[in-house]
């Protein structure tokens, strides 16, 4: 048994109110620069819809993540030989117009403009060539717009079996917020001919070294979540860097700091890494996600604990693991799940899927209704989180509804007897608060002492950080 330690996320959909706080804040912290106005670290997109870049998900295109090939793992880009040979051409990467022409607004001949005597326009230009442009696509274009052009293109409802009409009365829409994974088989990191993507060993965060990338650019089209990108000026890959000058000093990340709707939760993950093998070469894809729950390991177990100590995780990383709210919700309540694990790239960010309203009355008032009756199709959802398994979304769903039951019951003075056979006692009143009315204390356990040198870091991004980040960006 090989432990690892990784710094994860959990995200409850059912909260987020898609107010883009976490896109923007992360954007004047780590992208506000020259080559990397296009970027978006975190996005969040409307379900249904076609994402950002436009149509990430489909991996015919872009050929993301992993495949089994008569058991063998590679990448979907082909083999090592394969890449070798494309090292000067894979037409695979995504370009401008599929994430957008970033764009500002011609201030100065609005402010100053001699002629007064129309109502003054700031007309867009193109941040990239500083032309006049036309804006025809945003990273968030199609917000709120469920039932809108783009959402029937949604690339998941190719692959389900019942038909989405969109029609006014079955329209429904989600949010999902997204950024890097920290996969524990990540892909950028396979792609890179030059070594440059690494997985941190003491947290797992995933990082580009912008002293060793040499920009072949192998990983974009390899990442199946777009979530690296090529930085137009410096000529370097960039992603999400889990804002680990933060993590080190055991705050949260900062999309989870901003975050307005409280939906994320951030704690460590023990897990197996001699079972890591075992999850990418699972043959059903829909049984990835209980393979990845195999790999997780108890930290209140005490053969685990003992086993960690001899393998160096320091005793504050232990107590963190012991006490990770990101460990309740993944492994002990199983409410939460990864964003499509058929990738085979073992992601490290978890998703509580989102209740939805009720489509039809309900025929006795104190019923609670069944999570057929949701909004959202079942189906949906269990494309982006269960690669297709239905199951394990209504047995989730299915949880949620019991927890508002039992806080119905427990609230009018009633017996909870009828819960607590199943669940056991004050299990879902553990929920409850976890879920609705959690503290920063409890949504946030990240311990500090990974021991990374300040020269570690300086490789890690350079001495000033990221490339045209005047005085550094970690400053
Ligand atoms: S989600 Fe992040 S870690 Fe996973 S493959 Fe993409 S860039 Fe790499
Ligand atoms: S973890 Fe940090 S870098 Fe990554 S998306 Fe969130 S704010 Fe941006
Ligand atoms: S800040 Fe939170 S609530 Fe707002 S869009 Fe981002 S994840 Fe959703």
């Amino acid at each position: 048994m090989k432990i690892k330690a990784q710094v994860s996320m959990a995200l409850n959909l059912d909260k987020c109110i898609g107010c883009h706080t976490c896109s923007i804040t992360c954007k004047n912290a780590w992208t506000k620069r020259r080559g990397a106005e296009y970027m978006y670290f975190n996005n969040v997109e409307t379900r249904p819809g076609v994402g950002y870049p436009k149509h990430w998900e489909d991996q015919n295109k872009w050929k993301g993540g992993w495949v089994l090939n008569n058991g063998k793992l590679e990448l979907a880009t082909g083999s090592k030989t394969t890449r070798l040979a494309k090292l000067f051409y894979h037409p695979q990467q995504p370009e401008l117009k599929d994430y957008f022409e970033p764009w500002t607004y011609d201030y100065e001949t609005l402010i100053h403009s001699k002629r007064k005597n129309h109502q003054p326009v700031a007309r867009p230009r193109s941040l990239v060539t500083n032309e006049r442009m036309e804006v025809t696509w945003g990273p968030n274009w199609d917000d709120d717009l469920a039932g809108g052009d783009s959402a029937r293109s949604d690339e998941n409802f190719k692959k389900m079996e019942e038909e989405i009409t969109m029609d006014f009365h079955d329209i429904f829409m989600k949010y999902l917020p997204r950024l890097c994974n920290h996969c524990l088989n990540p892909a950028c990191v396979g792609a890179c001919p030059s070594g440059a993507i690494y997985k941190r060993d003491e947290d797992g965060v995933v990082l580009v070294s912008q002293d060793i990338c040499r920009g072949w650019r192998h990983c974009i089209p390899s990442c199946p979540y777009k979530k690296v990108f090529y930085n137009w000026e410096t000529n370097k890959a960039e992603k999400c860097i889990f804002c680990y000058p933060r993590v080190e000093n055991g705050l949260p990340t900062i999309c989870s700091e901003t975050c307005v709707g409280r939906i994320r939760y951030m704690g460590v993950l023990f897990y197996d890494m001699d079972k890591v093998d075992e999850v990418t070469h699972t043959e059903n894809p829909q049984d990835i996600y209980g393979k990845m729950l195999d790999v997780l390991l108890d930290p209140n177990d005490p053969a685990v604990v003992e086993e960690a100590k001899k393998q160096g995780i320091p005793d504050q990383w232990i107590a963190a693991a012991q006490d990770s709210p990101v460990y309740r919700l993944v492994k002990e309540w199983q409410i939460a799940l990864p964003l499509h694990a058929e990738y085979r790239t073992v992601p490290m960010v978890w998703y509580i899927p989102p209740m939805s309203p009720i489509l039809r009355r309900m025929e006795a008032q104190t019923e609670f209704p069944d999570t057929l009756s949701m909004r959202i199709p079942i189906a949906y959802m269990a494309q982006l989180l269960s690669a297709g398994n239905e199951d394990v979304i209504r047995r989730i769903l299915r949880k949620l509804l019991d927890v508002r039951g039992y806080m119905r019951l427990r609230e009018t003075k009633k017996s909870t007897a009828q819960y607590d056979t199943i669940y056991g006692e004050n299990t879902l009143y553990d929920m409850f608060r976890l879920l609705s009315i959690a503290k920063y204390r409890d949504r946030f356990n990240i311990p500090t002492g990974n021991n990374v040198s300040r020269e570690d870091k300086e490789v890690l991004q350079g001495a000033d950080g990221f490339p045209g980040c005047e005085g550094g960006c970690f400053q």
